[in-house]
């Protein structure tokens, strides 16, 4: 019996298909091999659940780039991996705990860990499964994750290193800091929000004389840490006021008055309250002007010590204290409504606080200069090309780097520290550390914060491919050929990537960037999965097909628009592979002749060809065309241009057949048969790395070559096909087949019927004599002979 006899079930295929390509190892990298190589690094997904909707899109683009290479005979290497994803994951955990009435410090360090550690066998193993299922070609046997021993090998010595090289330094710093989480985060894990908030108006009085100086603030919670008032030295309001001392209300205490261009003279009084351990521009300023920084906040954003009746505290309730206190010492001269932008974690939507506080950071300045240098030089290129440019923005803009985090999931920071008679002495080492380097002290407690989940990220590239140890495989696939990414992970993760890749491999790490379009549900929205909008991709993957799935995300992935895949793009896909499915079955019914190149010579200019001929030098010249245009869009990484090119292709093959099957009523000549299979295998190795499921079970239903289809070659253009005027001629004959479609709705008949039923044949040649009396109509001698 035909495998074709039975309905599309592709649920059955897509397991079977998978367990046979991991089982002949057709995905796994060969170093030692003589072929051209192509490799890429998977973006690790991040552990903290499952893959969102965002994830399928990358995989399609990239799986149809490495898949194509792999059918032209590359040696190809894609390298899969998870990232422990620091805060994020830790987050997840710290949820749950909150709902059982814990949290991490009740639990304790080591048993909050255990149950992170739970948590990513369970997501790490979704994940593969989901990326599995997704029919990604990875090389499984090098599978990575961020928090594993190589990996840590390689934080360590790139923290060392750099330590040494002085990039690496410890100091004091404003850093945008959750109270919630208790940690800094950085810029990619803040969202902002415009708000209501006010703008009060505090009057100062004028040391030594009874005028008032009117600032403005937003924040009062932190007026007790005001070291100065400052104001522009283009404001002429002010000429003459730098210098003096005013008296700040509250605590009596004198705060000089400073002049400097980092005021904003059109916001509100155009005197500012400078408080520098509580506002970068504030903290700049201070420094500029010697000024100390005075901290009333702690990290979870509670008045401390310094605050006298104040401590302990909550900020917010801390603002309402001191504007009360304001009013009544009639210090509040005004205060009205503001439409504020305000950062809240991303995490757990707590207003980020921003906080002076001795951290690790990455001095950018010595590493962004090569990075900008590599770029301008074109040595990795960008698509679409706009993104060289931001990348470059960016990196011009970089400050330094925070990169110790007050979490517990993440790799340790291998700093020591001896602190005595008020001193702080700090031994950095990849070891363990016994000995204070300075004074040989072995009092010592070691840095209880971890690194950034960034930091290890920007190593992944080479880091993934075993350095730094020089391995075969870091030798043989670094730098990468390709990196796909969203537009998102731009600053915190290619810019970092591509500095550190030229510090420690001195080579840029990936050759070409593709910036994939940002995936929006239904409503526009960024899809995330940290806010609960994510969608599971396996309830698409399981309702329309994986190979439906990665085609409608292939196609609507066009460079600067965002995707919005819905279930008509869906449908839409899955109709086309149904049809592919019923096009095998009547190709399993044709015969088994092979394509000769013979049976399609060029013929004689003038010699009248029969329709069913010219259908065939049609089929042929538009499949040469094709395999151009989709080599070219792929080669282009326009992947969406390719799927387009080919479904207008596998359109036209379809009704292909359903011409053949028109003409030949059962009974095809060996050169149809072989035109007819020639064609339809082009079709099916075109499409393969969009939809290689599907493609896989019917190339080896009916015998098309090898051993598998994903190892097969990849069309490519055959110019003694090319024939434009076979092309312009099948017109007519196309209409053939729309005057079936007619007669299929006409008659209500389903479109996954197949057309050789005799009463839609008959009902076809019907409307055929009636409308198209002038298309030519061989194959009598066939119906005559059956
Ligand atoms: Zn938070
Ligand atoms: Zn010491």
């Amino acid at each position: 019996m035909s495998p074709f006899s039975k309905a599309f079930e592709f649920t059955e295929l897509e397991s079977r298909w998978t367990r046979f390509w991991l089982e002949r190892g057709y995905f796994k990298a060969n170093p030692t091999s003589s072929a051209a190589r192509f490799s890429m690094v998977l973006p690790p997904p991040n552990v903290t659940g499952s893959l969102h909707m965002g994830h399928p899109l990358g995989v399609a683009l990239q799986d149809v780039i490495v898949r194509r290479k792999r059918m032209q005979a590359h040696d190809t290497l894609w390298l899969p991996g998870i990232d422990h994803a620091g805060i994020a994951t830790q987050n997840v955990v710290e949820r749950k705990l909150a709902e059982e009435g814990q949290d991490r410090w009740s639990l304790g360090r080591e048993a909050f860990l255990d149950r992170i550690w739970a948590l990513k066998e369970e997501s790490g193993n979704t994940i593969v499964t989901q990326l599995k299922d997704l029919g990604g070609s990875f090389d499984w046997s090098r599978m990575r994750f961020t928090l594993e021993p190589q990996l840590t090998k390689a934080v360590i010595k790139a923290f060392v290193d750099l330590h040494r090289e002085g990039i690496v330094y410890r100091g004091e710093h404003i850093v945008n800091s959750c109270p919630r989480c208790r940690t800094a985060v950085s810029e990619p894990e803040i969202r902002y929000r415009e708000v209501e908030g006010k703008v009060y108006t505090v009057s100062f009085a004028l040391a030594g004389s009874n005028r008032h100086v009117r600032a403005s603030l937003t924040r009062p919670e932190t007026l007790l840490g005001a070291c100065a008032l400052a104001v522009n030295p283009e404001d002429e309001r002010y000429r003459g006021l730098a210098g003096k001392k005013v008296i700040l209300p509250l605590v009596g205490r004198t705060l000089p008055i400073v002049s400097d261009a980092a005021v904003d003279q059109h916001s509100g009084t155009g005197v500012a309250v400078v408080c520098p351990a509580h506002d970068l521009t504030d903290f700049d300023i201070a420094r500029r002007h010697g000024l100390t920084p005075i901290a009333v906040l702690d990290s979870s954003g509670v008045m401390n010590e310094q605050t006298g009746r104040l401590a302990g505290l909550d900020r917010f309730r801390a603002r309402k204290e001191i504007v009360v206190y304001l009013r009544s010492s009639r210090a509040l001269e005004a205060s009205r409504p503001d439409r504020q932008l305000l950062g809240y974690c991303d995490r757990c939507d707590a207003l980020i606080e921003p906080i002076l506080s001795t951290q690790w950071f990455v001095r950018s300045e010595p590493l962004v200069g090569p990075a900008i240098d590599a770029l301008e030089r074109e040595e990795v290129r960008f698509d679409p090309e706009a993104w060289a440019a931001t990348c470059i923005e960016s990196l011009r803009a970089a400050d330094d780097w925070c990169i110790s985090r007050q979490s517990w999931w993440g790799h340790p920071i291998p700093a020591w520290y001896c602190r005595r008679a008020g001193e702080e002495h700090v031994t950095v080492s990849p070891g363990t550390v016994t000995e204070c380097a300075q004074c040989h002290g072995t009092a010592l407690e070691r840095d209880d914060d971890v690194l950034d989940t960034w930091f290890s990220a920007s190593l992944w590239s080479f880091a993934a491919l075993g350095w730094p140890d020089r391995t075969v495989d870091l030798e043989r696939y670094y730098p990468t050929d390709l990196l796909v990414t969203g537009p998102d992970i731009l600053v915190p993760w290619v810019s970092r990537t591509l500095m550190m890749g030229l510090l420690f491999t001195s080579e840029v790490p990936f050759r070409r960037v593709l910036i994939t379009p940002l995936v929006k549900d239904e409503r526009g929205q960024k899809m995330s999965k940290s806010r609960g909008t994510g969608v599971n991709p396996l309830s698409a993957l399981e309702r329309y097909g994986t190979d439906a799935v990665r085609f409608a995300l292939a196609e609507s992935a066009v460079p600067g628009a965002d995707v919005t895949v819905g279930s008509r793009d869906l449908a839409r896909s899955q109709r086309l592979a149904a049809r592919l499915w019923n096009g095998a079955r009547f190709v399993a019914t044709c015969g088994d002749a092979s394509l000769e190149s013979r049976l399609v010579r060029s013929r004689a200019v003038g010699e009248p060809l029969d329709s069913l001929e010219l259908a065939h030098r049609w089929v042929l010249s538009r499949s040469s065309r094709v395999a151009a245009e989709v080599g070219s869009a792929i080669e282009q990484l326009r992947v969406d241009r390719a799927g387009e090119a080919l479904r207008v292709f596998l359109e036209e093959l379809l009704d292909y057949l359903e011409i053949v099957r028109l003409l030949t009523r059962g009974n095809s000549d060996p050169m149809t048969q072989g035109v007819v299979r020639g064609a339809f295998d082009r079709g099916l190795r075109l499409l393969h790395p969009f939809m290689p499921f599907i493609t896989e079970e019917i190339w080896q239903s009916l015998s098309l070559g090898g051993d598998s289809i994903s190892v097969a070659a990849f069309p490519e253009a055959v110019p003694e096909w090319d024939d434009s005027g076979a092309e312009a001629g099948m017109s007519t004959l196309r209409s053939v087949v729309d005057v079936v479609r007619g007669a299929r709705s006409e008659y209500n008949v389903d479109a996954t019927r197949r057309i050789d039923d005799e009463l839609h044949h008959d009902c076809a040649l019907d409307l055929l004599d009636e409308r198209l009396l002038r298309v030519p109509r061989p194959g009598l001698a066939h119906d005559a002979g059956g």
